[in-house]
């Protein structure tokens, strides 16, 4: 879009549209979604899309609407405005299917499945998380504990990588979300009770090849591992509502070789 068409759309439609995408992208087709964070409450960093073009792609001079007000507009992240108008998508992303689009995206915001409590915290947070998530596997914080008493030894990386990222990042923890600053709180006092726990001891078989560690199974263990499983499904739970684009990792698979 050109800064000469964005001229006359006012500030109010603006908002409006910012406001009802809950700052977030609001490409979704097919069960796919961007839902990615634009706007920290002072930068924008979405693009408002004409719906009906004004001469460029979508142009149609047979439909009459103010082509530069909120009706006629979708808040999308660069990456999807340029997809959306790209020549060869014409006919995919119709206006029939953006106007779709975008209230399949405002009807989901207005759910309250994404809470928005305040922007500076959302952005915090979601920097926070997605910058840890792109080191800590997440699908390994469920797996390799649930299969106690076999535990592979990636479950211990997770305490040294919350712990790395704290010393490189101090200040990015607690989390602001009170709800969420509390599960992350659960979930790292139960790995931290856990992780104890299953400290490797001569009580131990230990396979080299796949770095799976065997424990006498006992009440205590189950218990402790029971815990921090519901943490970690809380925790996963409460990201997937506010940040589900962090979940978007491929799965993994702590015994390959075994499961083969
Ligand atoms: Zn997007």
């Amino acid at each position: 879009m050109s800064s000469k068409k964005n001229r006359s759309i006012s500030v109010t439609d603006t908002i409006l549209l910012v406001t009802n995408a809950g700052g977030r992208c609001s490409f979704n087709y097919e069960g796919k979604y961007c839902n990615k964070i634009l706007s920290d409450g002072r930068v924008n960093l979405g693009e408002r899309a004409h719906i009906v073009g004004v001469n460029g792609p979508r142009a149609n001079e047979s439909i009459k609407c103010d082509k530069n007000a909120y009706e006629n507009l979708i808040w999308l992240c660069r990456d999807h405005h340029k997809i959306i108008d790209h020549t060869s998508n014409l006919n995919i992303y119709t206006v029939d299917a953006l106007r779709e689009m975008k209230a399949r995206h405002e009807a989901k915001i207005s759910t309250g499945r994404y809470p928005y409590y305040g922007s500076d915290q959302t952005t915090h947070d979601y920097s926070v998380l997605s910058c840890l998530f792109e080191f800590i596997d997440i699908h390994t914080l469920y797996s390799c504990a649930a299969s106690y008493p076999r535990i592979h030894l990636d479950f211990f990386d997770v305490s040294d990588m919350c712990f790395h990222f704290r010393e490189g990042n101090p200040g990015a923890l607690p989390l602001k979300d009170p709800v969420l600053r509390r599960a992350f709180m659960n979930f790292e006092s139960s790995h931290y009770n856990l992780a104890q726990l299953l400290r490797p001891n001569n009580t131990v078989s230990e396979d080299m090849f796949t770095h799976i560690y065997t424990w006498p199974r006992t009440i205590f263990g189950e218990n402790r591992v029971y815990k921090y499983l519901l943490d970690v499904e809380r925790l996963i739970d409460l990201i997937e509502s506010r940040f589900p684009q962090i979940l978007h990792q491929k799965v993994y698979d702590p015994f390959p070789e075994i499961n083969m």
